[in-house]
């Protein structure tokens, strides 16, 4: 039965008390960076357990100062996945590098790390695995080949917080630059926003004067009553920062992180149960190695042999049904720029390809009741129970 009321594939939870927050730093006098925004950075920093923690408007913006920061210019190559949000490799090509792919596990769909070493050239300067849909990259077999040929590694961290590998919180390696995201769909929000966390010192001082003008301090530092006006400009930097409007959300939605990924967990346990063995769906592999994963998005395959509908199809009779869904991600090494510029091609990366054909994502957010669960079920199997092929047998 059709629902009465359209179910989003995402949609933030923001309570009252992170909203009187919020008035409260529009009512303050002070709402762009200042001492929520540091309270956010101090906060996330030791959430994450790692030195220094940059808070900015945006992941993209965080992955592109990650890239100067790390001194990547023209004539280096960065090498990630075709699998990924575009701003992966946007924020490569911005910092004047060469983004190269190398294919992903098509049972994970993270970056297989076994393709690493041979994209490696004498041009290469650091490696972004992204972990996709909050599945941690087995980062033993990334930080080898890294190691190997001295390669910075920055972490996507933007499906991923609040997961972790073999023990070790995701995003907190002190080698590292690993960027979070707090777009409204992640797992947690601020708005729009971001955080870059590193243990190096130097990229966090540079990432700090590049994230607001180059400048040596900032407009807390300068206005505050404890402020002193004068600054130096050492190189011109950007415009990147995060509001203290921004900082209050977040603050507010990190103290939930811990209840909002086991409720995602749980819905996730909800599907995984229900579709297990039902023709027509491929559920997302589970790596055997020690992981606890972010559920940012939960994303299974359609079996399109078995199926007398294309994936957009499928999309599509769920939205007849009221219910939202979403596409991660399109190749990124066949949209139309990195075609022309970079020279792919279709049938460059055969499993990121096939998975881009066969992949959506259903509603998975923290305030989803059972009852929604239950009506994306319904309707994922009645639309597989009418369009099997008939008489094919897997
Ligand atoms: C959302 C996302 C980004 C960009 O995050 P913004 O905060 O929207 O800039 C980067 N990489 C991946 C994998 C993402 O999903």
């Amino acid at each position: 039965m059709k629902r009465k009321d359209f179910l989003p594939f995402a949609r933030p939870c923001i309570d009252e008390t992170t909203i009187e927050d919020v008035c409260e730093s529009l009512r303050s006098g002070w709402i762009t960076t200042g001492p929520k925004s540091i309270r956010f950075e101090n906060a996330f920093r030791d959430r994450i357990g790692i030195p220094y923690a940059l808070a900015v408007n945006s992941a993209t913006a965080g992955l592109h100062l990650a890239h100067l920061a790390l001194g990547i210019g023209p004539g280096d190559e960065v090498i990630t996945t075709p699998m990924t949000f575009v701003a992966t490799l946007n924020t490569i090509v911005f910092a004047g590098a060469r983004p190269v792919l190398v294919d992903i596990d098509p049972g994970t769909f993270n970056m297989d790390p076994a393709k690493l070493e041979s994209a490696v050239t004498p041009r290469t300067k650091a490696i972004v695995p992204v972990h996709f849909a909050g599945l941690p990259v087995d980062m033993d077999e990334v930080e080898a080949v890294a190691e190997r040929h001295g390669l910075a590694v920055i972490e996507d961290c933007a499906h991923a917080l609040g997961a972790s590998y073999k023990g070790r919180t995701v995003g907190s390696d002190p080698r590292h630059v690993s960027v979070f995201s707090f777009h409204p769909t992640k797992n947690i929000t601020t708005g729009e926003g971001g955080m870059v966390c590193t243990g190096l010192e130097e990229v966090a001082e540079r990432i700090s004067i590049l994230r607001q003008h180059g400048m040596s301090k900032g407009a807390w530092s300068r206005y505050a009553v404890t402020g002193t006006p004068h600054y130096d400009v050492a190189l011109p930097g950007l415009k990147y920062n995060m509001l203290d409007i921004q900082a209050a959300i977040g603050l507010g939605q990190l103290g939930q992180l811990e209840a909002f990924n086991a409720r995602r967990a749980t819905i996730v346990g909800r599907y995984r149960k229900a579709f297990s063995g039902v023709e027509g769906i491929i559920l997302p592999a589970t790596p055997t190695y020690e992981h606890t994963h972010a559920w940012h998005i939960f994303t299974p395959m359609l079996q399109l042999d078995r199926l007398d509908i294309s994936r957009d199809d499928f999309m599509a009779l769920m939205k007849a049904e009221n219910i939202g869904t979403a596409y991660h991600y399109q190749a990124v090494h066949l949209f139309e720029f990195y075609r022309k510029t970079f020279g792919f091609r279709p049938g460059d990366f055969p499993h990121a390809e096939k998975v881009s054909e066969r992949i959506l994502s259903l509603p998975l957010f923290p305030s989803m009741t059972d009852s929604d669960v239950e009506d994306v079920i319904e309707a994922v199997k009645g639309i597989l129970g009418k369009h099997l092929k008939k008489g094919v047998k897997a």
